[in-house]
């Protein structure tokens, strides 16, 4: 790490960070510029003991700025593995190489009927994943707020029927075993993103797990709470990038495609998008999938229902089948140009 002192520091201050960096068994680097004082400090040390020395000296009154040279997460970084990270979500299916995993479904699953329909028309135009809230995180709790375990069941049934392997969130660590043990794909919702329990107990799984980013997460965050979940030993990550609240004010939220690219510099972690929640309206979702492609993505989840003015929830951002369907075939002349497959 490198230590900036503020303008004017005597050398009694000087002498204070480089006797903290001792007891840390760290040594000191002492540069004087014509203004202010820069200390780099020499040392290896693991992580826990890095962050809380950076803290304390951070806490100097004399310290302008503590700089870490290497980031603080480790078990994300594009270093840790820099070919990218494959994650097998079942015989067929295969995230994190040249083709583009499409996941989609309806927001939430409504009925059997609702569930085996759509799962029928995807599988079909070329998705490979059936997406289905059980368990909802509606804004107002007047909402519908999912069909819980039965939703659950009822996702298990499409799989088995139609043989696309589901994904569906899990809110409460109380329900993750259950959850677990239907679905393929664990979902962490953006209102979760820092649920630290949450990411521990999905941690301590061998299994997929798509990590939604928070509505006002950074990157560096948005990683850490990636870092959670690799921690416990679970390295089956997807991350996704689904919108951020902005003061933008003709879409639900802003879907940041920049994102994509810059995580794909920072991780080798598998980067998502969904065009659906990024953007709030059925109009906009197909240009917004184009580009996420284009822009790098691994894959997209996306909002389909045969009857969006009947659906129980996010009926203004879903597809109809006959948008879906003409989306899906201009996304494989995308994912051609870029030398990818759908
Ligand atoms: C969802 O995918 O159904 C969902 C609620 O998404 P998010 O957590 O991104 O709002
Ligand atoms: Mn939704």
């Amino acid at each position: 790490m490198i230590i900036v002192l503020k303008a004017g520091a005597s050398d009694e201050d000087i002498q204070k960070v480089v006797d903290k960096l001792k007891e840390f068994n760290y040594g000191a680097h002492i540069s004087r510029g014509e203004n202010r004082v820069v200390i780099g400090a020499i040392g290896e040390k693991r992580m826990e003991e890095k962050i809380l020395i950076m803290e304390q000296i951070s806490s100097l009154p004399f310290v302008e700025q503590v700089i870490p040279i290497l980031s603080s997460y480790k078990l994300v970084t594009r270093e840790f593995n820099p070919s990218g990270t494959k994650i097998r979500v079942s015989p067929d299916v295969e995230i994190g190489n040249d083709q583009i995993v499409i996941m989609a479904g309806p927001c939430a699953v409504e009925s059997k009927e609702q569930l085996f329909e759509i799962a029928e028309f995807i599988k079909d135009v070329g998705a490979k994943v059936l997406r289905g809230g059980a368990f909802k995180p509606r804004t107002s709790p007047y909402s519908f707020q999912g069909l819980g375990i039965e939703g659950l069941k009822l996702l298990y049934k499409a799989k088995q029927k139609y043989g696309l392997p589901v994904i569906t969130e899990v809110m409460d660590p109380r329900d993750l075993e259950i959850v677990a043990e239907y679905a393929d794909i664990i979902q962490i919702g953006a209102r979760n993103m820092q649920n630290f329990t949450l990411l521990k107990e999905v941690g301590k799984l061998r299994k997929p797990v798509l990590l939604k980013r928070g509505i006002s997460a950074t990157l560096e965050e948005f990683l850490f709470a990636a870092e959670y979940i690799m921690v416990g030993g679970n390295s089956e990550v997807i991350l996704c990038e689904r919108g951020i609240r902005t003061f933008s004010d003709y879409s639900r939220n802003t879907l940041d495609l920049t994102i994509v690219p810059a995580l794909k510099y920072k991780t080798h972690l598998p980067i998502f998008v969904d065009p659906s929640h990024g953007t709030g309206n059925f109009r906009y979702v197909p240009s917004m999938a184009k580009a996420a492609i284009a822009a790098g993505a691994d894959g997209l989840i996306i909002e389909v229902h045969p009857h969006p003015e009947k659906a129980l929830s996010d009926g203004p951002q879903s597809l109809t089948f006959s948008d879906f369907r003409r989306l899906m075939n201009e996304l494989k002349s995308i994912a051609n140009a870029i030398g990818r497959r759908l």
